[in-house]
């Protein structure tokens, strides 16, 4: 038996089903689950390790709702950039280039780095939509001891989706039997490696995104959600491409067509649907559908959800995640408010207690649990603990308001998954640090220099010489 006892200044429990933040406070972790939560220092933890912070404050480990393991091969390429016609969006232009230059031992480079990026910032639960690799993805969030669910890519796609001119988008589909073997690969992959590592890993259904799953595909996905009880993920209402497609082919708007195939639900998480118009937002929140927000994604393209508070005001459970770089839950935090600020131009829009409870308690609802996501006695012991006593975030009145309006994944100190400790004051466990960032430097360098428009795709901003 293994146990751990947290001595800080605050932590954010739950009182009544809400949540409410205790000061001066204890935690107590016995294997894999939380065993005390209060104010008095508890017995029967003598013997336990004790991390004592005296200005910590101990969160929930983050939810990342949607991820791609490979998005730091993105960083410094796609910001400023875009395909002018299409919306500004890099779908089809600039991921296309980067996927179709990198190899599998330099994506596993560079998802290490993501999963490091994960743990210094406080991050238990990672979904990543649309995973290449899903073999590879299971060992490395075995080895690093993240809480993580891969959605293997699933659609009836013959090849990547491309285009040749900026401005059209080439999609082509497998046809008959051919169309269903990514999804039969897919329930291969529940059946091997969900539940896995202590049930750390669990894997759902992943179909892409609407242009890339015909309505047959779809619908078989619905039926085999009942037979494997697993979620499905999917992206939607992403693009202004994906809508014009949808509406030409279906003669229908993308969450329609997804209601008409059956891909709405409660078991449903949909990343993004920020395109998505009041008709669209009213069946969401009819059919209980998820609702992964990605906000600096599309605030670096110019684009914003309309809004997070209307969103939640509709009856839509809304969860956070990264989906880019950096994998910094809280800085995603930050920009949801500011962006629901802006959309509503209203200072009242998607306040702290909002961002904080849909980064938490709103993921795990989406991912059908009530065991994680937050801090109270039988939940798993998934924690992170902040650092309130920097420059950044003293002075510490309100420590949920001050950690989204101004920290950052930098004040994170501590991490921990399932009970086990990942990073300890700063310190990663799991991984090997400067290894990893090393790794993750030469295989980017060595993607980037296989793409031979790469400046004419992403001019620097400034000459190196
Ligand atoms: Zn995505």
């Amino acid at each position: 038996m293994s146990k751990i006892l947290i001595k800080a200044k605050f932590t954010l429990t739950e009182k009544n089903n809400e949540q409410v933040v205790l000061k001066d406070s204890y935690v107590g972790i016995t294997d894999d689950k939380i065993t005390y939560v209060g104010n008095e220092k508890p017995s029967g933890y003598e013997d336990a390790i004790l991390l004592d912070r005296p200005y910590g404050f101990v969160i929930p480990g983050l939810i990342d709702l949607h991820y791609h393991s490979d998005s730091p091969a993105n960083k410094g390429f796609c910001e400023d950039c875009g395909t002018v016609k299409m919306d500004g969006s890099i779908l089809y232009e600039y991921l296309t280039a980067i996927y179709s230059a990198t190899t599998e031992e330099e994506w596993k480079k560079i998802a290490n780095l993501t999963f490091l990026e994960m743990i210094c910032g406080g991050i238990t639960t990672c979904v990543e939509f649309n995973s290449y690799y899903p073999e590879k993805m299971a060992e490395l969030l075995g080895e690093c001891g993240l809480r993580g669910y891969i959605a293997p890519e699933t659609n009836s796609l013959d090849g990547f989706p491309y285009s040749p001119d900026g401005e059209h988008v080439i999609i082509e589909h497998k046809k008959d039997k051919d169309m269903f073997k990514k999804l039969e690969r897919n329930c291969d992959l529940i059946e091997k490696y969900n539940g896995t590592c202590d049930d750390r890993i669990r894997v759902t259904l992943g179909p892409t995104e609407p242009p890339a799953c015909r309505p047959e595909l779809l619908k078989e996905v619905r039926k085999l959600s009942a037979t494997y009880k697993v979620p499905i993920t999917m992206h939607a209402a992403e693009t202004k491409i994906e809508r014009e497609y949808i509406k030409n082919e279906y003669g229908k708007d993308s969450i329609f067509y997804l209601y008409e195939n059956g891909i709405v639900g409660p078991d449903v998480i949909l990343a993004h649907t920020v395109y998505a118009n009041e008709e669209e937002k009213k069946l969401l929140a009819e059919t209980k559908t998820n609702v992964a927000h990605c906000p600096s994604v599309f605030v670096i393209r110019g684009r914003y959800m309309k809004s997070l508070q209307h969103y939640t005001d509709l009856g839509i459970n809304v969860g956070i995640g990264t989906d880019t770089f950096p994998q910094d839950m809280i800085r995603e935090m930050r920009v949801a408010t500011s962006m629901s600020k802006v959309a509503d131009n209203d200072f009242r829009s998607a306040k702290s207690e909002l961002l904080i409870k849909c980064a938490t308690k709103n993921g795990a609802k989406a991912l059908n649990r009530d065991d994680i996501g937050c801090i109270k006695v039988g939940a798993k012991a998934d924690i992170a603990i902040v650092d309130m006593c920097d420059f950044n975030t003293v002075p510490v009145r309100d420590p949920v308001r001050v950690l989204i309006s101004c920290g950052t994944s930098h004040n994170v100190t501590d991490t921990i998954v399932n009970g086990k400790i990942l990073m300890e004051n700063k310190i990663v466990k799991s991984i090997n640090k400067e290894q990893v960032c090393k790794e993750a430097l030469v295989a980017t360098e060595t993607i980037w220099s296989r793409i031979p428009n790469l400046n004419k795709l992403s001019p620097l901003s400034v000459n190196i010489e």
